[in-house]
């Protein structure tokens, strides 16, 4: 294969992305908390791989920086030093041709790849648990080609959520329509690997839903198109979307095609209060089933209202529309009349609510205070959606050392919808990692246990890694 000359640098990160925990000591002293086999890089692949990639880092810092990412229980390990794993070098290529070349030498050498891009991942899927190769796709960055006729964009995978969303709309005056809360901290390839969803799912889709066509890097170094030429095509399985959720783990995303929209011309917005959180999920069922699609429909439960509303004894219904007049219009007047079980609230509600939306949780400081805390995303039809969501609640309040467990309904469609479940847990003294590791692990299998039991989605839009791996 030729390879086009190993010269240009590797665009930065954004600042402030990556995880917000500091590790405790120097880089070389940090160590990997998941001791399994570990594969080392050795001289001749280095050099081989110096040869057909811009830059390729072998120092401490560099290694252990791409031995974690948002992983809520990483950031404990952290403190003692520890990262989830460790590559042996890290490489940075800044096109397809120098990924495939990468990827090629890898593969000749038996030595393991792990992609890894905006690290906002919250399951540990970018870390290298076997050693080897971290590939750091953060290089290839930028808009490719805008198709305005056809509401098409072609993005490189390592182009920032934020990045993509404001040259669309500024340049183009069209938007991608996709929120997750990482905006900031996650790509496109990250968005594509992992299944996201962003917060105006419920009118836009999720990512698998915009993409219609991927470049993709295989194992072996070979380069790859899928889909992409036509909305919809008959030509036998859709290895798109095979792609779409492997998780680094079938090949490198090195150009996705995605659908885009026009700026939305209008807006909308309202807020309704429900006595019981299964009251407002039924609201939300039959707005869905009546075809109406607003772009958020967030059903909060009474924890979650009182602590991000100030409104006791009420599940907050925050809905949010955009796009045409004419549908908005319409998709608000399902809206209020499916609602008139609950209570109108002020409109301000839901104006806080987009204004506060992409707030993060400070985990270091909950790490400091030895709270031990994560967000579970599951899927759940309607018909066992109320019964999950309250096993799941009690599951988790039981176990010794609960503070808090609360949800929300985050995405809907008319067959279900995705719960957003919290936990928070305190032990006996902050830095027991013994006891955040099987607290942690008790929560995780209290919200698994419900969601099996009730024959729901394990993760609607995180994916798997190392954490739901087990
Ligand atoms: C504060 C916060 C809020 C979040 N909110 C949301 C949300 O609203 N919605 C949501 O969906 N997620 C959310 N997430 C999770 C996270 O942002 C997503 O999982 C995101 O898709 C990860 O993208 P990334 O670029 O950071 O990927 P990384 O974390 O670097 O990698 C994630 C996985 O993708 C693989 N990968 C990355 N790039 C490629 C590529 N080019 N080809 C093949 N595989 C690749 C990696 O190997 C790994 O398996 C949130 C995370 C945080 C920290």
């Amino acid at each position: 294969m030729a390879v086009p000359p190993a010269s240009d640098p590797p665009a930065s990160r954004p600042a402030g992305s990556g995880p917000p925990n500091e590790l405790s000591g120097p880089a070389r002293s940090v160590r990997r908390r998941f001791d399994g086999p570990w594969v080392e890089v050795d001289e001749s692949l280095l050099a081989r791989l110096r040869a057909v990639c811009p830059q390729v880092d072998t120092d401490d810092e560099s290694r252990v920086e791409m031995g974690r990412d948002w992983w809520p229980l990483a950031t404990h390990w952290a403190v003692a030093g520890q990262v989830p794993g460790l590559p042996s070098v890290v490489a940075r290529p800044v096109n397809a041709a120098q990924v495939a070349a990468v990827l090629s030498c890898c593969h000749q050498a038996r030595v393991p790849v792990t992609p890894v891009a905006g690290r906002s991942g919250v399951c540990g899927a970018s870390v290298a648990l076997f050693g080897g190769v971290s590939l750091d796709l953060c290089g290839l960055a930028g808009v490719v080609d805008v198709d305005s006729t056809s509401l098409l964009v072609d993005v490189a995978p390592g182009t920032f959520g934020v990045v993509l969303e404001d040259g669309l709309r500024g340049d183009h005056g069209l938007t991608l329509g996709h929120w997750p809360q990482s905006m900031e901290l996650s790509t496109v390839g990250g968005w594509v690997a992992c299944r996201s969803a962003g917060q105006y799912s419920t009118r836009y889709g999720k990512i698998e839903d915009m993409v219609v066509g991927l470049e993709v890097a295989m194992a072996d170094g070979r380069l790859m198109r899928t889909g992409g030429k036509a909305p919809r095509s008959a030509t036998g399985p859709d290895l798109t979307q095979l792609m779409v959720g492997s998780e680094g783990t079938l090949g490198v995303v090195t150009e996705a095609r995605l659908r885009v929209h026009p700026l939305p011309p209008a807006q909308a917005r309202g807020a309704w209060g429900f006595d019981t959180f299964g009251g407002g999920l039924a609201a939300c069922r039959r707005i869905l089933r009546r075809g109406a699609t607003p772009a958020v429909l967030r059903l909060y439960d009474a924890d979650e209202s009182a602590r991000t509303f100030e409104m006791a004894g009420l599940c907050v219904l925050v809905v949010v529309d955009e796009g045409d007049p004419a549908l908005v219009d319409a998709t608000m007047t399902v809206v209020g009349s499916e609602c008139s079980a609950g209570a109108p609230l002020d409109e301000a509600l839901a104006a806080q609510w987009v204004e506060n939306r992409n707030h993060i949780t400070d985990l270091a400081a909950l790490t400091r205070h030895g709270i031990v805390a994560d967000t579970v995303e599951v899927g759940g039809r309607w018909s066992v959606l109320e019964e999950l969501y309250f096993d799941a609640m009690a599951g988790i309040r039981r176990l010794e050392g609960t503070v808090a467990a609360s949800g929300h309904q985050s995405h809907a469609y008319p067959d279900g919808a995705c719960l957003y479940l919290t936990f928070a847990g305190q032990g006996p003294s902050p830095g027991d990692l013994d006891w955040a590791d099987r607290y942690y692990r008790q929560a995780w299998d209290a919200v698994m246990g419900s969601v099996s039991h009730h024959g729901g989605a394990i993760s609607h839009h995180h994916g798997i890694g190392l954490n739901r791996g087990r």
